[in-house]
């Protein structure tokens, strides 16, 4: 029985070292004072001398190799040499332009999640939503009137471009110069107001956000600001911020998509003849496409890659990737014509030049910045993206929650709102926790970037799984309105953000290429508290320096992974019941405690899977890609449980947070599952199937009811639905299609017991509901329905119909007359018309 009971403290004594990363010494003292109690019966009750016998010898082996790997000197010569060099071989390899994605943004709750220990007070310093006084009269000044001036389906369809009325209210309001500072005659707005105001227009208009996002984003503007010389900002950023300037960016080009940074675009450092005398400058050749407002720009932000044969400027040859501003009117700068991405309407197309001499000082921050072009952008990219793409994401998640429940409510079959037969709760329920969940990331990340952050993994994991998310809802919500949904014309509320999904998914880093490169097997390297270390420390020109970086580095990674795999396995054998919580998580303490079980697992998996795979890993994309799954799991769950917390824990959203919680944890389960089912080495596959399923997977999705409560909030006009729904545009004039559906949904519930008596009577054969019949009269002759009662179902039934309709057309107003000069419908009809 002793013997067992020693067994089980050293079990535990090892448990708890090893959670708590004790240091090498710590770990051989021990080791010793086991061995001791052992070799001298004090196990047992009966001290005795220790025996001097071989078994007794070896027992003290691992104490003198732990006593001795504690000494730095012994440690470094004996192992950490060795293994520095064989190291050096298996991490890996970043590339030049890699190395300056990574060392762009910065790390943030990220790193909390991959530590597997995350600091929830961290996540909790985020601050709650907030604009300033200013911030708000803009959001519910300009941005509510731009919503209602635009129509988007003149836009999309008639026109296929953005009015002028539209742009010229947007720069003289200072939509274009958001994010440039008053200093420089912008409107130096912080993220979060960026992000609200992006969102609300994107409820309205697909087209009329992009004119106003790409200013806003990775471009010139912020280039400028950021980087720009001061007379590049003296310049510049008032005319972009009055809009005197359109901006555009050109990356992307015909062979270089997604691998932007092997672009074939060049310039030669030479001189040549600018402003009446010689300078230096570029000559540069480029081919590039998709460049959104290029067809109406008046400013090219052009990437390419700068060659210095001559060594003019005295740094070597190839200088690498920078960026220029261009007038667009610039000898030999050729803006093409029109691409038509998904039938959208706001300007887009190519832009070409040969051999163009570019003055040096065009470069974006001058010559010393020649060359730190992919810094620059990956910088910019790191909060852009946390920014733009998630907000209307997030914006079109809600409005087509909004419409798409208010549609439900209103459309009945089989004497029923559709909305409340149980095929379409599921997908209603997963439109509710889409918008509930990408709202809470939105808001989180946002406010980390207004506070200065540039989080380049949380910006990845954002782009692609707010996108997803939008994707996701707009099927269900179309799934869910049948024909209504699919046939386009001006009340078709649907049809402008289905068509404009796949930019969203495309733009800023293709999703594929987001999830399975970008978010774990670079943000590995970013987020893992020790590896980027170790690399660094491989990659040091002082071999003496590296080592020693390396040393540190190596101990700490040890037992990180050691605490890894203790605590993934005592958190899961006690099923979370240890897991951290915060301080006042009343309601939320059991998600807590299953996110921090979790963010152990995924820190050992993920800790394990780098280990083993090393440079292998960005091979392995099925398998990042599960892992980058996992994080986003984490991820959007943190932010959920925190807007909860932010919005005061109203009392009927606990269903939709667990609701979220619930179907979060299960496909964090699934991603790991995957992963571990499908590792290459046997030992690590049932290494990690010992450690992070030792009973199993044992999380479900949510079950029905909580589906059930998250609908029912929703399809009922009130606070819950109107905070699921925030900051979006709503109109509430009957005539506006999506306005229409508020007047609507409001009468259809007022009217929710007289209809009822109505179907009964129809159902009793009393009244016939069929056309050529008055049936409200018929009910209210009877003696069915009251004056009042006639009245209200007349409107209801009058609003339906409009609800229900669809556009029809003259097959000439179908053409497609906008592709005949390739551009410019506008001209082509009032020509036609003279
Ligand atoms: C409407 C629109 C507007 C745009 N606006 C601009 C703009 O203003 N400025 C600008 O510079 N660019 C712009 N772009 C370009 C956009 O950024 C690119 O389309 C995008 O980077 C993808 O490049 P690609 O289309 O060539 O696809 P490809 O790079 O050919 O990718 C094809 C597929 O392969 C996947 N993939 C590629 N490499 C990998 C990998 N290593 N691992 C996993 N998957 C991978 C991608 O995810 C994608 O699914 C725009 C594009 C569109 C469609």
């Amino acid at each position: 029985m002793a013997g067992f009971v020693f067994i089980a403290v050293c079990i535990a004594g090892a448990f708890v070292l090893a959670m708590r990363r004790a240091p090498l010494w710590v770990w051989a003292a021990a080791v010793a004072a086991a061995v001791l109690a052992w070799r001298t019966g004090l196990v047992y009750g009966d001290w005795h001398e220790p025996t001097f016998n071989l078994l007794g010898l070896l027992a003290w082996l691992p104490v003198i190799v732990l006593a001795g790997l504690s000494v730095p000197a012994v440690r470094r010569a004996a192992l950490i040499r060795p293994l520095y060099h064989k190291i050096k071989g298996i991490l890996p390899r970043v590339s030049a332009t890699e190395q300056e994605a990574l060392n762009a943004g910065t790390i943030g709750f990220d790193a909390e999640l991959f530590s597997g220990q995350p600091d929830w007070e961290k996540l909790r310093t985020v601050p709650p939503i907030t604009l300033t006084e200013e911030e708000k009269a803009f959001l519910d000044g300009p941005t509510n009137e731009l919503c209602r001036m635009v129509n988007d389906w003149a836009i999309r369809h008639n026109d296929k471009e953005i009015p002028e009325e539209v742009w010229s209210f947007v720069k003289k309001h200072g939509f274009l110069g958001m994010l440039i500072s008053k200093e420089h005659g912008g409107l130096g707005f912080s993220a979060q107001a960026q992000s609200l105001i992006l969102g609300r227009i994107a409820s309205r208009s697909p087209d009329t956000v992009t004119i106003v996002m790409v200013p806003n984003s990775l471009g010139p503007g912020e280039l400028i600001e950021k980087y720009g010389t001061p007379e590049q900002k003296h310049h510049y950023l008032p005319r972009l911020a009055k809009g005197l300037e359109v901006p555009c960016f050109a990356l992307t080009g015909p062979t270089s998509g997604s691998d932007a940074a092997t672009m074939r675009d060049v310039g030669y450092v030479t001189k040549g003849r600018h402003g009446g005398k010689e300078v230096i400058g570029i000559r540069a050749s480029w081919e590039k496409r998709y460049i959104t407002l290029a067809p109406q720009a008046t400013l090219v932000g052009l990437a390419v890659r700068v060659i210095d044969t001559d060594n003019l400027l005295g740094r070597g040859e190839d200088l690498g990737i920078t960026v220029v501003l261009v007038p667009a009117d610039h000898p030999g700068v050729e803006i093409g014509r029109r691409h038509l991405p998904s039938g959208a309407a706001f300007p887009n197309g190519p832009v070409w030049g040969r051999d163009v001499f570019i003055p040096i000082d065009w470069v974006i921050g001058g010559e010393k910045m020649v060359g730190h072009g992919w810094r620059m952008l990956m910088e910019c990219l790191a909060a852009g993206r946390a920014i733009s793409l998630p907000s209307s994401s997030a914006a079109g998640a809600k409005s087509l929650l909004r419409n798409t429940s208010a549609y439900a409510r209103i459309r009945k079959q089989f004497d029923l709102p559709i909305g409340k037969m149980e095929g379409l709760e599921e997908p209603l329920a997963r439109m509710v926790e889409n918008a509930y969940v990408i709202e809470a990331a939105r808001g989180v990340t946002a406010s980390m970037v207004s506070r200065g952050e540039k989080p380049s993994v949380i910006s990845a994991i954002m782009k692609y799984r707010t996108t997803e998310g939008m994707r996701r809802s707009l099927n269900d919500a179309m799934d869910l309105h049948g024909g209504r949904g699919i046939c386009d014309g001006q009340t078709n509320y649907l049809m402008a953000a289905y068509q404009a999904m796949p930019v969203a998914i495309t733009v800023e880093g293709a999703n594929i290429l987001t999830r399975s490169l970008i978010t774990f097997a670079q943000g590995a390297l970013r987020s893992h508290p020790y590896l980027y270390k170790e690399i660094q420390a491989c990659q040091d020109a002082d071999e003496e320096r590296g080592l020693e970086a390396f040393d540190t580095a190596f101990c700490g990674h040890v037992a990180f992974s050691l605490s890894s795999l203790f605590g993934a396995f005592f958190h899961n054998v006690t099923f979370g019941l240890f897991g951290h919580v915060p301080d006042k998580a009343y309601g939320t303490a059991e998600w807590y405690r299953q996110l921090w079980r979790a963010s152990r697992n995924f820190a050992f998996v993920a800790d394990l899977t780098v280990a083993v795979l090393g440079g292998g890993l960005k091979t392995k994309q099925k398998l990042t890609g599960r892992l980058a799954d996992a994080l986003s799991e984490l991820y959007l769950l943190c932010c959920t449980l925190k807007r909860y917390e932010d919005d005061g824990k109203p009392a009927n959203d606990r269903h939709i947070v667990a609701l979220a919680a619930h179907n979060g944890l299960f496909r964090f389960q699934e991603a790991m599952r995957g992963t571990i089912d499908n590792f290459p080495v046997t030992a690590v596959r049932w290494l990690m199937r010992v450690v992070v399923f030792p009973f199993g997977a044992h999380y479900k999705p949510a079950p029905d009811w909580l589906g059930h409560k998250a609908v029912e909030l929703v399809l009922t006009p009130g606070e819950v639905r109107d905070r699921l729904t925030r900051f979006i545009y709503v109109s509430n004039s009957a005539d506006d299609p999506t306005g229409l559906l508020e007047v609507t949904m409001a009468k259809v519930v007022a009217a929710e017991a007289v209809e009822k008596k109505l179907d009964r009577a129809v159902r009793a054969g009393q009244v016939r509901r069929v056309h050529g019949t008055d049936w409200i009269g018929e009910a209210a002759k009877l003696g069915i329905l009251g004056d009042g009662e006639v009245l209200l179902l007349r409107e209801v039934e009058e609003l339906t119909q409009r609800v229900i309709a669809v556009d029809h057309f003259d097959p000439a107003e179908v053409k497609p007359h906008y592709m005949m000069a390739g551009h410019n419908a506008r001209a082509i009809r009032s020509a036609a018309a003279e």
